[in-house]
């Protein structure tokens, strides 16, 4: 297909590649640095409020981009209070924006609609859809780029994940600052920076999402074997993030940003 808007420019996978390679050596607070000058107020912040996402809402405050740098939270209507009562303290401690998101159905109506939908495999899909996908692509035109809290050391699709990497449903960049934090250095910083914690953590989680589908952890279980336990852990992640999809992109794949911004993104060198 073939770009007619000369105000937009399109970025392949393989236009990162090199770029990946050099923001390898950068720390994660110049990582977010980095962002923030190329992507200025286009750029927010993805937490769920867990232990890595709340140590990035830190790092920003840290950085004072308060005043630039939004946070977004997926209110699936179903989470704990503990990870609510995080997002205010966030805010007030912190001094940052937080921009929640909504399904478009309470979930006492989805359930009135379609039934319980996460008590099956297919029905939990559907339900991440509902609840977590389709409320994310609210953000659609308002920003060029996204921080995230994934990290290599938490395994599975995570283990090989870039700096950047494309979102072509939501047609922007994910930034993934924390990537080399294994879990002793989160916890070493933690601890360093008294971030604000859930307090979920502390009660068995190592990971939390909605209460439906969320359990405590015993000793020596893998970290996520409280996500859908009920499903017998069929389902590994709710696919909010393109690089935790089976498919990750082939240079068909592509994102469309304006071009002054793909310039301040490619030109890059250290
Ligand atoms: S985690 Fe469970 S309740 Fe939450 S959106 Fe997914 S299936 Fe629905």
């Amino acid at each position: 297909m073939t770009n007619h808007d000369p105000s937009v420019a399109r970025i392949t996978p393989d236009d990162l590649t090199q770029l990946n390679a050099t923001l390898e050596r950068l720390p994660s607070l110049e990582l977010i640095k980095w962002s923030h000058s190329r992507f200025g107020k286009r750029l927010g912040v993805l937490s769920a409020m867990q232990k890595a996402g709340c140590a990035l809402c830190q790092m920003v405050a840290e950085l004072g981009l308060q005043d630039d740098i939004e946070i977004v939270f997926v209110d699936t209507g179903v989470n704990y209070w503990e990870t609510l009562d995080t997002i205010e303290r966030v805010k007030k401690e912190y001094g940052l924006k937080v921009l929640s998101l909504h399904p478009e159905f309470t979930m006492a109506e989805q359930i009135l609609r379609e039934g319980i939908l996460y008590l099956d495999p297919e029905g939990q899909k559907k339900c991440c859809n509902l609840r977590k996908k389709a409320p994310l692509k609210q953000i659609m035109g308002r920003y060029d780029a996204l921080l995230s809290s994934l990290r290599r050391g938490s395994g599975g699709n995570r283990a090989e994940i870039p700096v950047l990497a494309l979102d072509t449903e939501l047609n922007l960049i994910r930034i993934h600052p924390l990537l080399n934090m294994n879990n002793d250095d989160l916890e070493k910083y933690i601890e360093e920076k008294d971030v604000i914690i859930n307090p979920l953590h502390a009660q068995g989680y190592p990971t939390v999402s909605c209460n439906r589908c969320t359990t405590p952890v015993l000793p020596g279980e893998p970290e996520r074997a409280g996500r859908w336990r009920h499903l017998e852990n069929a389902a590994v992640y709710c696919n909010i993030n393109p690089t935790d999809r089976a498919r990750v992109g082939d240079n068909s794949d592509f994102v469309e940003l304006g071009v002054d911004v793909v310039g301040r993104i490619l030109d890059f060198q250290i």
